[in-house]
């Protein structure tokens, strides 16, 4: 991509708080990424090459449409860090993509991997489309269209996706089909590893598709053992209802927890008595959204957020809670499921009402987890049981919550601080040791 000004930049760009971009998820990760190397003196070369990504690839590619018609689709996949292994993060199909997203989100990656210690980098892509407004075959020609104009700049050892908002196991599928017919015969086989996420049929992993949502119960209950908080018989809240909420809801409703409040795209429901959260699921799958379910009552966004919940679970898009959603909440714990959902401007207001944020790239971190445990599966052309996934998803998941827990009381910071301090560290060690080359 050309750029507008070419002078060599010597510093990261938003040392200043007061430079942040209102609603710019990038400008938000990287201010947040400024905090956290303040808190640990930082080297200040690392941030600024962790200041942008390494790579920013835009494809325009044309599809044939179910009318016979040509359309052009704009994607994206945004590269951002690969010193701790190869580029790692989900595929968005969704109207609102921009290239400044997936820089943030990509971010947001590099640092999740490097908090978990799981050997691999950050990216993330994209393209911005409606995903609703097609039909199963288009949608199969834009995601093989779009594998194709990426070509070569992914790969099992280099690039690996994995679903996100609007993409799911069948088009992971697809991405590996297309992926694997061009390297050759010989090789085909051994490149299923290019995506993560995919179905079981196709090479994936037991327990991917719950993983993302059992990863935030983890961290639920993680934080309600240490302050002493009975989940049994509590109620939460959740927005968004598509893989991570759903799989959060149901989890949890398991635990004796009931869903009070949810909503989506369409619309927003209440019942304080409670949600059945298999049913909504399967209502969910049939409709493509909770608005209109009959076993609750429908009302407004400001309402939702007004609703009384001791958990409240954003698992939709980014930036969805500002300075008025904060002053309007009334749970005790806020746990990130979606990437980016809070509003620097928000976490004030949120520390001062007493409600804790369990930060996204410690919390949603089970879907990236077990995405690499699908992949050294494939690479090694084995199938673990569910119960080996568990178990090590939890493992993961609990020994990094500890961490930054313990550093969060060391130095008095809170809980996002901490866990961009981790993954920093460990970044900063791998290019005290490395350098840069050549
Ligand atoms: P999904 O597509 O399965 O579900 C997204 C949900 O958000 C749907 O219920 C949709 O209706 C709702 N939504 C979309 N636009 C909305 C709007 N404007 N207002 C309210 N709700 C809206 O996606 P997902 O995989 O569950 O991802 C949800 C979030 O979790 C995203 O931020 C994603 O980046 C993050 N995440 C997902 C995974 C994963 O493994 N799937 C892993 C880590 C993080």
């Amino acid at each position: 991509m050309a750029q507008k000004d070419a002078t060599p930049q010597t510093t990261a760009p938003l040392a200043d708080p007061g430079q942040v971009k209102r609603g710019n998820l990038n400008s938000i990760v990287q201010s947040q990424l400024e905090k956290a190397a303040r808190a640990i003196n930082l080297s200040k070369d690392v941030a600024l090459i962790l200041s942008q990504p390494k790579n920013e690839i835009i494809v325009n590619f044309p599809v044939r449409m179910d009318n016979g018609t040509f359309q052009l689709f704009k994607g994206y996949r945004v590269q951002h860090n690969n010193i701790l292994g190869p580029f790692k993060g989900g595929i968005r199909y969704h109207e609102d993509v921009t290239l400044d997203e997936l820089k943030g989100l990509a971010a947001a990656m590099t640092w999740k991997t490097a908090l978990h210690d799981i050997p691999f980098g950050g990216g993330k892509g994209g393209i911005k489309f409606n995903p609703r407004g097609c039909s199963k075959s288009e949608l199969e020609r834009i995601t093989r269209r779009y594998t194709h104009a990426l070509g070569s700049n992914i790969g099992p050892e280099f690039d690996i996706p994995a679903p996100d908002v609007g993409t799911n196991a069948q088009i992971m599928v697809w991405l590996m089909d297309t992926y694997m017919n061009v390297v050759g015969f010989e090789e085909k086989n051994a490149v299923r590893r290019v995506v993560t996420g995919k179905t079981i049929t196709a090479g994936g992993s037991y327990g991917r598709e719950s993983a993302t949502g059992q990863g935030v119960v983890h961290c639920i209950v993680e934080w309600a053992r240490a302050k002493r908080f009975n989940l049994n018989g509590c109620t939460y809240m959740v927005q968004g209802y598509g893989n991570v909420g759903s799989w959060a809801s149901k989890i949890l409703s398991k635990m004796g927890a009931t869903l009070v409040a949810t909503g989506d795209y369409k619309g927003y429901i209440h019942n304080p008595e409670g949600i059945n959260t298999h049913k909504l699921a399967d209502y969910v799958t049939k409709t493509g959204s909770v608005a209109d379910y009959k076993g609750a009552k429908a009302i407004t966004r400001d309402e939702f957020f007004q609703v009384e919940a001791d958990i409240f679970i954003p698992a939709a898009l980014e930036l969805e809670i500002d300075e008025k959603e904060a002053r309007a909440l009334r749970c005790k714990l806020i746990v990130e499921g979606a990437n980016g959902p809070t509003y620097p401007e928000a976490e004030p207001i949120l520390a001062e009402k007493g409600i804790d944020v369990l930060p996204d790239i410690l919390v949603n971190s089970g879907g990236v987890m077990v995405s690499y445990f699908e992949w050294v599966q494939n690479k090694g052309s084995e199938r673990w049981d569910l119960e080996e996934v568990e178990q090590r998803l939890e493992h993961g998941m609990k020994r990094t919550y500890a961490q930054v827990q313990e550093l969060t009381l060391e130095k008095k910071i809170d809980y996002r601080t901490a866990a961009y301090a981790i993954g920093l560290r460990r970044m900063e060690q791998a290019y005290s040791e490395r350098g840069i080359f050549p």
